[in-house]
């Protein structure tokens, strides 16, 4: 399985090393050719703006718009569930716009930078998901087409359509490997349809 991650700003190693402890190949994207015969696609944590500007500009957007229309597996961690969505609280520019779900950006408030939750995650099995959450955005609204997977006190924070799949928290700072394992789940079943 070979995946690339979006390795313009933020937290991409530790996506890498996540996803090749579960036997992924797992390879840095900065430009569009690193995106070809890929079986899916992480985009990870860091400042969302900064991210979808660099992808516009090194020609990534539609490349990854249309591996998601090919059925491919997106995955969006914090930043990258914003860079996901079809829309963002208070703000026209969208990035790639897949996600029908709207997000606020930095929704926990200042005081609350950053910590950490054990959730719930019911498709993940019955033990809690040690959750980081760092200026995190949460989901106001999703589409019919979306499930939500998990919530914190009462936000969703973390949701699947089909073959996208997106959290507000980041997976990949924690040794829990059950989110990257459920993502290269998606990505087998794609590579077999
Ligand atoms: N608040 C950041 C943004 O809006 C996301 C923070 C993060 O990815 N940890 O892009």
């Amino acid at each position: 399985m070979k995946i690339a991650v979006i390795a313009v700003q933020g937290a991409f190693r530790e996506h890498i090393q996540a996803l090749r402890q579960l036997g992924a190949d797992a390879v840095e994207a900065r430009r569009a050719g690193e995106l070809e015969n890929v079986d899916g696609v992480v985009i990870p944590g860091g400042e969302s703006t900064a991210i979808g500007k660099l992808m516009r500009e090194y020609d990534m957007i539609d490349p990854v718009r249309k591996m998601a229309a090919d059925g491919k597996p997106i995955f969006g961690t914090c930043a990258g569930m914003i860079v996901l969505a079809k829309r963002i609280e208070g703000e026209e520019t969208v990035h790639l716009g897949l996600m029908d779900v709207t997000v606020n950006r930095n929704s926990f408030g200042r005081q609350r930078e950053s910590f950490e939750a054990d959730l719930e995650i019911p498709a993940l099995g019955e033990a809690t998901f040690p959750a980081v959450f760092i200026r995190a955005p949460h989901i106001a609204a999703v589409g019919d087409e979306v499930e939500v997977l998990a919530r914190y006190r009462d936000r969703i924070v973390a949701v699947r359509q089909g073959n996208l799949l997106a959290t507000s928290f980041h997976p990949e700072l924690t040794g829990d490997l059950r989110l990257h394992q459920y993502f290269l789940n998606l990505a087998k079943e794609s590579v077999a349809n």
